[in-house]
């Protein structure tokens, strides 16, 4: 038996691992760049709150009260972000006029004095943070376009004292496509420009602060939209670790453009954080389930970022009461697991990306080697390929040969 009977073999083995190596090269870096956190880190994202009655505002309060009592390490409270829509539809006066003419309700009149203030209240107390979600939650012009042949959408813009954004239909909930026909139809730059001019310098009108972190409604969105929100000052970008850019026939969000990473720069000032963890008591997200999501990532030093809705709280009574609770049941689980846990704001978890101080981000290599392999191997079609290639098992020495400086350090196995 010749040496080729081996060397043949061998060399088709390193050929596959350096197809398989650069096919993956991208999501390797990326997954090797994207900061290593040292603490487990759990935001809860709030969305949709914005004008409603006084109910809205001792709902919030509870809220409050219920986040207040969790403590964390480092004796902060447990926070909640606030998803904020500044404006709804102003019932009254649109009934003066024609429907063309669209008139807005902001958060700061008076009819909402008592959801204002419970919104202050809760950031001075720590356990809120206000993040911008849109002027309104829908683009009104589409709203206005396909209410003319829809009385529903007429009754729902005329009908009632603060109309649920929520209950529109999902093309028309995305504020920056045109989803009064589908596919969606493109929104023009300098009408985004003005609009986003608009809508930062309302939430600073009405908090006295400008906004530095976005929520794109029902994460539909486009990088016109991020160059604009950059230009207003905006420093954090909430996503579901893809961009959305339209809906397609059937309504679906469709044109994915970039996958996203956390700590990803957005440009010279601002950069994406990934929110991807549901937490919707009214449809079922028990604790436990997500705690278990949770320390998926915190395993791979990735922050926990949990998405919920004002739809949670602000129903009945029974499932105010249910929602409540679950938080509540999620907040103590969460730091009795976990007893390192930290509670910060996206725009403080932002900073942290940014400066990297050794507290905490991880920058020994050896650590971040072991904490990247973690990352690959959560990757279920590379961590296929590794071990049909082979190549999983210089990989499965290498973790071998960092688990012990990760497990000095303190890393949770
Ligand atoms: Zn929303």
């Amino acid at each position: 038996m010749g040496p080729e009977f081996v060397l043949l073999p061998a060399l088709l083995m390193l050929l596959a691992w350096a197809v398989l190596l650069w096919t993956w090269r991208t999501s390797l870096c990326r997954h090797w760049k994207e900061p290593m956190l040292r603490h487990p880190v759990l935001i809860i994202e709030s969305d949709d709150w914005g004008p409603g009655p006084a109910l809205h505002g001792e709902r919030l309060t509870a809220l409050a009260d219920t986040l207040a009592r969790h403590r964390d390490k480092a004796d902060h409270p447990a926070l909640m972000t606030l998803g904020l829509v500044l404006a709804v539809p102003d019932s009254a006066a649109m009934r003066a006029g024609s429907l063309q003419d669209y008139r807005r309700l902001e958060l700061d009149d008076a009819r909402c004095a008592a959801v204002l203030a419970a919104m202050e209240r809760g950031a001075t107390r720590g356990v809120f943070a206000l993040q911008l979600h849109g002027m309104e939650h829908y683009w009104p012009p589409a709203l206005l376009r396909a209410a003319r042949d829809d009385a529903s959408l007429r009754s729902w813009l005329l009908d009632q004292e603060f109309p649920a954004y929520e209950d529109l239909p999902p093309a028309l909930q995305s504020r920056w496509v045109d989803g009064a026909q589908l596919p969606s139809g493109t929104l023009d730059a300098d009408s985004i420009g003005r609009a986003v001019r608009e809508e930062t310098k309302a939430f600073q009108r009405i908090f006295q602060s400008a906004p530095r972190v976005a929520v794109p409604p029902t994460f539909i969105w486009t990088r016109t939209v991020e160059t604009a929100w950059m230009a207003a000052g905006i420093e954090v970008i909430i996503t579901p670790g893809r961009r959305y850019t339209g809906r397609d026939a059937t309504g679906q969000p469709t044109g994915v453009e970039a996958s996203i990473h956390n700590g990803e720069s957005a440009g010279p000032m601002a950069l994406y954080l990934v929110r991807d963890i549901y937490f919707e008591p009214l449809r079922g997200h028990a604790p436990a389930k997500v705690l278990a999501e949770a320390r998926r990532r915190f395993r791979l030093a990735r922050p926990a970022l949990l998405e919920t809705h004002r739809s949670n709280f602000v129903g009945s009574e029974t499932d105010f009461e249910h929602s409540l609770a679950q938080l509540d049941t999620l907040l103590a689980d969460a730091l009795r697991d976990c007893p390192d846990l930290r509670f910060l704001s996206p725009r403080e978890l932002a900073r942290l990306y940014r400066d990297r101080p050794a507290e905490w981000c991880v920058h020994s290599r050896w650590i971040r080697l072991h904490l990247w392999l973690r990352r690959l191997a959560a990757l279920p079609r590379l961590r296929k390929l590794a071990w049909l290639s082979g190549l999983a098992l210089p990989a499965a020495l290498l973790w071998w040969l960092s688990a012990a400086p990760a497990r000095r350090a303190g890393i949770p196995a």
